[in-house]
């Protein structure tokens, strides 16, 4: 069975703690604090392997989890980083957010890409050394790494894509000018897997076609097996709309061209404009003017047409350059960005509970929440700052720390950020 979306579970590895410690020596009496920092947590990465054709090995195994960076020891000792999580997937499987549907990585290349950040390692009790305080008797936990429900989702990277009814020849074309071989009969949906081949051209230029199975009527409804394979079609530069010219089905190859264009809109409105070149196969079993027909037909709409017999390799060779000549005008295949998380509005940010720990005039603040509102935020850019200042009050952290019973010149230390309490 092709599968082609998984959903898997998947979290860095948390910080590792930061130690509290104390110099010791023989005769030398209490030394100063030496704990350690807790190391990173390990990162999930993911990577294209190019032997993997489909997301079937995520059905068994749907949760990973990076593991966490060393506890940090005494003698200033600094926890190891713990190693990344290796995700491999198949090239071209886009990474999306489950719950909100946002991009997360687009693994279309070899690059291998952080998706989920481990967590850092947690300041060791020197990090809160002042004249004032010279034995702190705390440090820091970990900042717990990132965790993610995502849905993959594969996305071929071809630069054609084969689109059309079920037995109008699809899999014999690219048969006959690629290496790939899928299965072909004469019946419908004998192909349940996009197959890819390269075409190549001559001195050195080729490009990829893709074999998009059986698109059928109500395809974007999840009729027939379409509208798994249409998310195929996404990226491709161009598509050959191939059309049995002979209605050899019964079926009338105009209604056929309209049927399919109407599918790929309905599923996105943006694959309706992708350029397309019309293909009329299987015409030893029609006259010519059936096929003269047609062509002014398409042609009246602004397509290329081209009528050949895909078994027999006939006429494939004009198809062929007409589609390399418009490949040469055309952009490269989308690549997807990571899309960042939404910054809420500050209007909207809730009342929020938080744990707030007074260790020695260091106020801790913590809250599942918090964490999420702080990776988000640039601090570097004042506006970002300006935000964060405007969410802690009105989410009523800075009421609960006042209430705690913070002053002025109080440190905030809120996971991996810290700063000087000033009304
Ligand atoms: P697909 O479902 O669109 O991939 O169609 P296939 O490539 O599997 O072909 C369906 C049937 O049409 C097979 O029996 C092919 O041999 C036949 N076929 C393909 N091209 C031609 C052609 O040019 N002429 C005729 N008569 N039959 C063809
Ligand atoms: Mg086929």
């Amino acid at each position: 069975m092709f599968v082609d979306t998984a959903k898997i579970f998947i979290k860095a590895g948390d910080g590792g703690d930061g130690a509290v410690t104390f110099h010791r020596e023989k005769y030398v009496a209490s030394g100063g604090p030496d704990g350690g920092d807790g190391g990173r947590g390990g990162n999930i990465v993911f990577q294209a392997d190019t032997n993997l054709s489909t997301l079937a090995d995520f059905r068994y195994k749907r949760k990973y989890v990076a593991p966490k960076g060393e506890n940090g020891r005494g003698g200033r000792c600094n926890g190891k980083k713990a190693p990344d999580l290796v995700i491999r997937v198949p090239m071209g499987t886009v990474v999306r957010e489950a719950e909100t549907g946002r991009i997360l990585a687009d693994i279309s290349d070899r690059e291998p890409v952080i998706v989920a950040k481990g967590g850092k390692g947690g300041w060791g009790n020197p990090h809160f050394a002042t004249p004032t305080r010279q034995t702190p008797r705390f440090a820091k936990p970990g900042m717990p790494g990132e965790a993610y429900d995502v849905q993959l989702e594969l996305k071929l990277l071809a630069d054609v894509g084969i689109v059309g009814f079920p037995n109008v020849g699809k899999s014999t074309l690219i048969s006959v000018v690629s290496e790939a071989k899928p299965i072909i009969g004469n019946y419908h949906f004998t192909t349940i897997t996009p197959v890819l081949g390269v075409v190549r051209m001559g001195e050195g230029s080729s490009f990829v076609m893709a074999d998009i199975p059986g698109l059928i009527e109500g395809a974007n409804e999840g009729l027939g097996l379409g509208h798994q394979f249409l998310r195929h079609v996404e990226r491709c530069r161009l598509l050959v709309h191939m059309v049995d010219v002979s209605g050899s089905e019964g079926r009338d190859p105009k209604e056929d061209f309209e049927t399919i264009n109407r599918e790929l809109q309905k599923f996105n409105p943006e694959l309706a404009e992708r350029p397309m070149i019309v293909a009329g196969n299987k015409c030893d079993l029609t006259d010519d003017d059936k096929v003269e027909e047609f062509r002014q037909y398409v042609e009246s709409r602004g397509y290329q047409f081209f009528p050949i017999m895909a078994a027999i390799a006939y006429e494939t060779e004009p198809l062929l350059k007409a589609i390399q000549e418009q490949l040469s005008k055309l952009p490269p295949i989308t690549r997807y960005e990571r899309e960042e998380a939404p910054v809420m509005p500050v209007e909207d940010v809730q009342k929020q509970a938080v744990n707030i720990t007074n260790h020695d005039g260091v106020y801790f603040v913590e809250g599942e929440w918090l964490l999420r509102v702080l990776r988000g935020i640039n601090f570097d850019d004042s506006e970002s700052l300006q935000y964060f200042q405007r969410v802690l009050i009105h989410s009523g952290v800075i009421e609960a720390l006042k209430e705690a019973g913070i002053q002025e010149g109080d440190t905030v230390s809120m996971y991996d950020i810290e700063f000087e309490f000033v009304e």
